[in-house]
């Protein structure tokens, strides 16, 4: 037996797993920005624990506070808009009704549906209607700048602490060939963590596993070699 309420297997994937996304791709900037650094100044002799460290907290700080304006300011216009709508409905009802009805003609309703439709969602809530489907601001989509900053922060810190442990396990254990430890143990994060997220965008797990992993040992190779050029010009 076929159940036909029950839900089709192929899910659409960007709205769930949006935040999650946005977490994974965060990872990546720390793996890739701390291994850089840490990379960059072991080249040129000098303390990579120390420079992760200062990178790491530098990074987070930085990630968060980009999140937090970028998200309030989509929060200020939220508000700016709804608060304008809010004016326009106790001044103009009635063309506030029409403008609703014509949006859904737009979208494929009959002139009388149209209205029909508006009329009772305006009843119903006539502010939500209109932020909803005039301004497409929706309870999901609200931004909350506070929980954006938060979770850039701890994506970034997700991220950076592996080439940062890899850094102090080398200084502390004097593996003898530091950036190679460093480099293998970033490239097997960075392809986890590309897997995941092109898993999670519903791309191909290995394209986007091998793209962020050669980015990765791209940024890697430029900061090992800045280092070096660093260490022959000054040392
Ligand atoms: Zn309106």
């Amino acid at each position: 037996m076929h159940d036909k309420t029950a839900a089709p297997e192929n899910q659409h994937l960007s709205h769930r797993t949006a935040w999650l996304r946005a977490a994974v791709l965060g990872a990546n900037d720390g793996l890739i920005s701390t291994a850089s650094l840490v990379v960059g100044v072991i080249s040129a002799g000098g303390d990579a624990v120390l420079a992760g460290i200062a990178g790491v907290v530098g990074g987070a700080m930085s990630m968060a506070a980009g999140e937090y304006v970028s998200v309030s300011s989509q929060a200020d216009t939220e508000k700016a808009d709804i608060e304008l709508e809010r004016q326009h409905l106790a001044n103009n009802p009635e063309y506030e009704v029409e403008e609703l009805a014509q949006i859904y003609r737009e979208r494929g309703l009959t002139q009388e549906l149209s209205h029909q439709v508006a009329e009772q969602l305006m009843a119903h809530d006539a502010l939500a209607a209109h932020t909803r489907d005039e301004l497409g601001i929706t309870d999901q989509l609200q931004a909350r700048p506070t929980l954006a900053a938060l979770s850039s922060f701890f994506a970034f810190l997700f991220g950076a602490v592996w080439p940062l442990l890899a850094a102090w396990l080398n200084v502390t254990f004097l593996f003898p060939h530091p950036l190679i430890t460093i480099a293998v143990g970033t490239a097997i994060m960075l392809i986890l963590l590309g897997g995941l997220a092109a898993k999670m965008g519903g791309a191909s797990v290995t394209h986007g596993a091998i793209r962020v992993c050669l980015w990765g040992l791209l940024a890697m190779l430029a900061t090992a070699l800045t280092g070096r050029l660093f260490a022959l010009v000054v040392g």
